[in-house]
Formats: C-alpha cells, structure tokens, sequence
C-alpha cells in the first residue's frame, strides 16, 4: 500500500509512510525547569529528596522526565546540551524512535535556580555529631602518634563523603591532652576504632549517653577513647609491677629490657594491658660507643663523649653500639 498523504513511499502507519507519519509527530516540553542547589556541598535537591552523588545525572533524568510524544513514537533519550550564557535557559535534545528510526528534537526551556544549604550541611554548620573520638597518649602530652591518627581519621572520614555524604566531620577540637574529633556518622567512629586497634598498640573503650529522642527513637551519642601506647625509646616503664627500659614498638608488642636484670623481653599485645603499664617519667639517656675490644663473652667500651672506658657483658659485634644509661649502668639500646 502507498502512503495516502504523499502517494510515493510504502505506507508504514495507519496509511502514512515514514516521513509522513515523522510529520505528525509532536512532543510535548516541560514549560520551564529549576532546581535547588546546596551552595556549600553542590548537592541537587531531585523531588523531594537532596541528591549528593551524580546529583546532576539524578536532576537531569528527573526534569526532563516531563517530556512526552504521541503514538506511535518513543522517547528514547533525553539529555541536557547546556546553558545559556545568563543560565536562565537550558537547551535540551530529545532523541525518539519510530521503530527503531531515531530523530532528534532541540528544546529550549527557560531555567532557574535557587540556593538552599542542604540538611546534611546544616547538621555540619549546626555541630551535629552522633561519635565522638578522643584520641590520648600516655604521658598527658600531645605526641606526633596522637597528631598521625587524627589525620588519619579525618582522611578516612573524608573518603567516605565521597560516596555517603551523611558521613562528615563536624568539629576537630584540640584539647590540652590530644584531640576530640567528632562525626556525623557512629559506624565511621566504630570503623576507626577497630582499624586503629589492629594497627597500633592502644587501648580503646566505648561509652555511650543518651542524647535524646529522634524519629521516636532513643538516641544515643558514642564517644571512642582510643589512648596510644606512645612512649619515646628510653623511657622507664613499670609492667606488671617489674621496671624496664622501653626499647620500642613492633606491629606485635612492646620491647623492653628489664633493668634489674639486664635482660631483653618482648610483650606481646594481645596480652598487654595497658592499665598494668606505668611510667616514672625519667627517660635514659642514650649515648652512642665505640667498641674497642671483645672477647670471652665481655665487650669494651669507650664513650665518644668523655672517652671513659666500660667493660659490659656480651660480645658486640658492630663497631658502634648506642647505649641507654640508667643509674650508672648500661643497657644496649635495640632501636625502634
Ligand atoms: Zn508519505
Ligand atoms: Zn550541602
């Protein structure tokens, strides 16, 4: 059968061949479009939820979603092309089928936005937390370990954001110990927590308080006391009640040296518990010497500071040995 509109091509539709039938079709286009947009964060408000990842893919689908064409046609595409120079129109390509024949239409549709600080960032601007991690030392003081962990937290923290905004820091506060950070998100703090108990040598105890009710719920506020085992080589430590020399860390323990005793001991810290540790806050000296002599099981020593010469037992092998002084005595001092 011809197409009984031009009476050249094979009708296809309802009498009509492609083009004719191409000729009748309308779409239809949204009058306008707007949208809301955080001006902290660039999160798009899509309906009636905030959007915070690929916000304008989710804002792009959902306004043009107006657009409509009559039967037999299908929509098969639907893109924004860009703005105009003032931004107050957009210029949109819709692609439709007519069995399996795509043709494209061009729209331009006025637009406006507006400016509004999204939920999650009022919680930031309003210091909303439900975690909060104090991370402490030893020795009362803020060392580089406590000032390394915080970093770590924030960045880990951080890397969350990118794929669940509810995951944010609201508030890095220095306190005459160490540091308080505090989090939007509980499971960061507790994520922390644990990634941090199996890195380093600490101690960790969570505490909770109700904080009120939300959504009909009790809610409860999380605080994460992680104290870091951060004493500097040298220094004096009381274990189990017995005195030792700190020598240092490895990722399994603590090595020390015990002081009455002369000998070396390892401390694994899965049985460490760091309320048993103690510290009197007197360091050992540490001075570097030059072996002189060695033999039967005693080593000879001169101090490159004063040249006084010492006999210790044990043979040295290197040339040079670093020495902790405690009370007179020498200890060889192992390194971190
Ligand atoms: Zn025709
Ligand atoms: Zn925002």
């Amino acid at each position: 059968m011809i197409c009984i509109k031009c009476g050249k091509r094979e009708a296809v539709f309802k009498g009509l061949c492609n083009e004719c039938t191409w000729e009748s079709a309308v779409v239809e286009s949204p009058g306008s479009v707007s949208r809301i947009i955080c001006p902290k964060c660039g999160a798009i408000k899509v309906g009636n939820a905030w959007s915070h990842n690929h916000s304008e893919a989710h804002w792009e689908r959902k306004s043009l979603e107006t657009f409509r064409i009559n039967e037999p046609f299908r929509i098969t595409g639907r893109e924004v092309v860009g703005f105009n120079k003032r931004r107050d129109f957009i210029d949109a390509k819709i692609t439709a089928s007519l069995d399996g024949d795509i043709r494209e239409f061009s729209f331009t549709i006025p637009y406006s936005e507006d400016k509004i600080s999204c939920p999650t960032c009022n919680k930031i601007t309003g210091s909303y937390f439900e975690a909060k991690v104090q991370i402490r030392g030893m020795t009362g003081k803020v060392t580089d370990k406590m000032v390394d962990a915080g970093k770590k937290l924030v960045e880990f923290v951080e890397n969350n954001r990118t794929r669940d905004h509810q995951s944010f820091i609201s508030k890095v506060e220095d306190v005459k110990d160490g540091v308080d950070i505090y989090l939007g998100k509980r499971k960061d703090g507790d994520t922390f927590a644990k990634n941090i108990k199996a890195r380093e040598i600490c101690s960790v105890v969570i505490s909770n308080t109700l904080a009120g009710v939300r959504e009909g719920k009790q809610f409860y506020r999380f605080t994460y006391m992680i104290r870091l085992f951060d004493y500097e080589p040298g220094s004096i430590l009381f274990v189990n009640g017995r005195k030792y020399i700190f020598q240092g860390t490895n990722a399994n323990g603590l090595n020390i040296t015990d002081v009455e005793k002369g000998r070396d001991t390892f401390v694994n810290r899965k049985g460490l518990d760091l309320t048993k540790v103690t510290a009197t806050g007197e360091i050992a000296e540490k001075r570097r010497f030059m072996v002189i002599s060695r033999n039967n099981g005693e080593t000879e020593l001169m101090d490159r500071q004063n040249y006084s010469q010492t006999t210790i037992k044990g043979e040295i092998t290197d040339d040079e040995v670093d020495m902790f002084i405690l009370d007179g005595q020498l200890y060889k001092a192992r390194g971190e």
